[in-house]
């Protein structure tokens, strides 16, 4: 086994003496992301939240380093770290570190003692909202970089860009890149820590991600609600007409998207991944998912499971209107009914391409001509990873070797990281590393999420190999 560049033990001893207490203090800020909280900047979480973040990079970077939080008019802050080449690196194109600070809403189900802003240590798991998705990345990106500045080995100039518009679609985000011009000069490594990991037992680094389009389709047939009795049978349901809708781009049936314009290839070196990722995997793909009752996946075969996962076009309602609740429910035929569609897209699938297949799928007469619209919300591309240099490759699998055990591994995640193709848009030829904390169980959106402190120790001690790596190929 090759030689570490730092210990598995000064890894570790950061994380629970630097960061731990900060990170604990964080998950207790509700600093729900915009699209969540309008009110977010009266409320106050984000500032607070990004003033927690600022003031500990301060206290923990490298010397000479800088931090800063970066504000625009009417968006959210960016919080800016800048950490300067060692003298023999000058010349090396730069390392960027991406994370988020904003989070997703509190969800309901969190079993009793945890709560969303509720930090909870148990069985080296930090359970609570934002702790892994994504509040560590900040974190594992400072500690990285300070032991390797304590070991001293080089590092290039290495900057921080983390933002507090993710979970809205990073709306904000492009508006600080270009405001940040001249600091961004064209990176030769990108690291980001916001995506999943397929198990606890390796490192795992992301090559594509699927895109999400939100949209909102509306049923009138009413100007207002009438006795169901009265006008049942005659009067059409909303709630039909809708069903009916759907089916012109869904199975019913099987949830298959029939739509053959928001299908794509898989490439076949993805394919390989999903093959190689699976075997390993195996029933952990479907498992991880806390299922009731006797309820079956879609593909219980691994393969087809990550395939579909991370390359179909995937939909769920995810939220209605028109709809009172069952105790609010009457006799009475409602005169709308509007539903909330979130539609993973592919991952080269252009956002587009999807907007344009959907407003044909959905223009057009309904049953009864009944009333109909439908919105786009937003729609944010998915990414595919360039190929991967020879020398990140090797450095993946060394560090994992080194510091888990085992070999890295490559995977598709199902969700989105909108930040991605917009860096791959501005910088084509940049070298990626996607990776992330989020593993079977840690349900970042849902209840009880958590953050698996083992997983993030090893994942810090094989940041720095990967960094130490980068100086080796470009020195
Ligand atoms: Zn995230």
């Amino acid at each position: 086994m090759t030689q570490p560049t730092f210990s598995l033990a000064r890894a570790e001893s950061f994380w629970r003496e630097k960061v731990l207490p900060t990170l604990i203090d964080y998950i207790r800020i509700p600093n729900r992301s915009p699209a969540f909280d309008p009110d977010w900047k009266r409320q106050g979480s984000m500032d607070r939240a990004i003033r927690l973040a600022c003031d500990w990079c301060h206290a923990n970077m490298p010397p000479n380093s800088s931090v800063k939080i970066r504000e625009l008019p009417g968006r959210t802050p960016l919080l800016y770290f800048e950490v300067p080449a060692h003298p023999t690196l000058k010349k090396a194109p730069p390392v960027f570190f991406y994370g988020h600070l904003d989070k997703q809403p509190e969800f309901d189900g969190w079993r009793d003692g945890l709560g969303a802003w509720t930090p909870v240590l148990e069985n080296e798991r930090l359970y609570g909202r934002g702790g892994a998705d994504d509040g560590y990345a900040v974190f594992a990106s400072i500690a990285a970089l300070k032991l390797l500045a304590d070991s001293g080995q080089p590092f290039p100039r290495s900057i921080g860009l983390i933002e507090c518009s993710e979970e809205s679609g990073s709306i904000d985000l492009a508006a600080h890149l270009d405001a940040l011009k001249t600091e961004l000069d064209r990176p030769g490594l990108i690291v980001c820590l916001d995506a999943e990991c397929g198990d606890y037992e390796r490192l795992w680094y992301t090559t594509s991600l699927r895109g999400n389009l939100i949209g909102e389709l509306r049923v009138q047939t009413l100007t207002e609600g009438v006795h169901s009795g009265a006008a049942g049978g005659i009067v059409p349901s909303t709630f039909q007409v809708i069903r009916a809708m759907l089916d012109r781009i869904e199975n019913a049936t099987t949830g298959e998207i029939t739509l053959a314009s928001l299908h794509v290839l898989v490439p076949p070196d993805r394919r390989r991944e999903i093959v190689e990722a699976a075997s390993v995997l195996g029933d952990l793909i479907w498992k991880r998912f806390p299922w009731a009752g006797c309820t079956q996946p879609r593909f219980t075969d691994p393969d087809d499971a990550l395939q579909a996962n991370t390359w179909f076009p995937a939909l769920e309602i995810t939220g209605a209107d028109g709809l009172p609740s069952i105790l609010a429910g009457g006799n009475v035929l409602r005169p709308t009914t509007a539903l909330k569609l979130s539609l993973r897209l592919p991952p080269t699938l252009s956002p587009d391409a999807a907007v344009q297949a959907l407003q044909t799928a959905f223009s057009g007469d309904a049953s009864f001509r009944a009333t109909t619209s439908f919105k786009i919300h937003t729609a944010i591309p998915g990414w595919n990873a360039p190929e991967i240099a020879p020398w990140l490759k090797s450095a993946l699998k060394k560090s994992s070797t080194t510091h888990f055990g085992q070999p890295a591994l490559a995977m598709g995640t199902g969700g989105s990281i909108p930040f991605m193709q917009m860096l791959a848009d501005r910088y084509p030829a940049t070298q990626y590393f996607v990776t992330g904390v989020l593993g079977p169980g840690a349900n970042a959106h849902g209840p009880n999420e958590f953050l698996d402190l083992r997983t993030v120790i090893r994942l810090t001690a094989c940041l720095g190999e990967i960094i130490a790596s980068y100086v080796c190929a470009v020195s």
